[in-house]
């Protein structure tokens, strides 16, 4: 059974323009977008910049209003769910985003960042089983333990991504969504990051959607992948399967764009 299971999502966005600004088109960011995601894999979201991968990944979290579709969660249907029903689907479902120093709070330290999502989530525990908890992720993530008392800008942009993917795992979540994760560093980090993720993965046993525009880094990382173009799926697969016998033109182009990795 699949953990999640998308079926001919559709996000449109209103683009006004025209005589006194009326809606006189729509941009579809996504567009009839269908795939499953079975329990424990990882799925691979490809796609250059613009191809509707991250307002795929909103969509899942309820961030962004749907067009049509639908998507269950534990064969769920969550679109309609009131955001009080949802709640505890936002525990379990968790993002990592691109950018940790966009997404870090820089007034706050590693302490307080990680103990925000156990105090919305983990009510009863109090602020020593908080501060055990994070210690904890902290070594998970490979951070240095006096890392609590420090603020995000006092760390490396790998060390900072560290910090965001232990704020994600505090709440114990099943379903990561890992949304550009390694984008924003350098070569030589993410090897790193990508390693975390996946031993992350086979300690607490999630689930992984994993979006980028790099196909070598998402093959890497994938069981399968679907692979976005101008807001649709164009082609889907096992991720070796699809890599070494594309099927489609795009996904040709997207593997001639690939960097090797040093
Ligand atoms: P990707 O993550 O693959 O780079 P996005 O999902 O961010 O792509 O964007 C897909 C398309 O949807 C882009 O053309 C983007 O400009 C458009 N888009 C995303 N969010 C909005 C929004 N809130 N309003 C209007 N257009 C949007
Ligand atoms: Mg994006």
């Amino acid at each position: 059974m699949a953990l999640l299971r998308v079926q001919n999502l559709k996000i449109h966005f209103p683009v006004r323009g025209g005589w006194f600004g009326r809606s006189t088109d729509v941009i579809k960011a996504v567009d009839k977008v269908s795939f499953d995601v079975e329990e424990g894999s990882t799925v691979g979201l490809v796609g250059e910049s613009g191809s509707g991968k991250s307002t795929v990944a909103r969509a899942l979290l309820k961030l962004t209003p749907v067009t049509g579709g639908s998507v269950t969660y534990r064969d769920r249907e969550i679109l309609n769910l009131s955001e009080h029903d949802f709640r505890p689907l936002r525990k379990e479902m968790q993002m990592v985003f691109q950018d940790p120093i966009g997404s870090l709070n820089p007034r706050m330290t590693v302490e307080a960042i990680l103990a925000e999502p156990q105090q919305i989530h983990f009510k009863d525990k109090d602020r020593e089983e908080r501060a055990e908890v994070s210690a904890s992720l902290l070594r998970k993530v490979g951070l240095p333990e006096d890392s609590l008392q420090r603020y995000p800008h006092e760390f490396s942009g790998g060390q900072r991504q560290r910090i965001g993917i232990a704020r994600a795992l505090a709440v114990q979540p099943k379903f990561l969504i890992c949304d550009e994760p390694v984008s924003a560093l350098d070569v030589s980090v993410q090897a790193q990051i990508l390693n975390l993720l996946k031993d992350l993965q086979e300690e607490f046993q999630l689930t992984l959607l994993f979006i980028a525009h790099d196909l070598a880094v998402v093959r890497h990382m994938s069981d399968r992948v679907v692979v976005m173009h101008h807001g649709k799926v164009v082609e889907q697969g096992d991720a070796n399967e699809l890599c070494e016998n594309p099927r489609h033109d795009y996904t040709r182009r997207l593997l001639d764009a690939v960097p090797h990795l040093a």
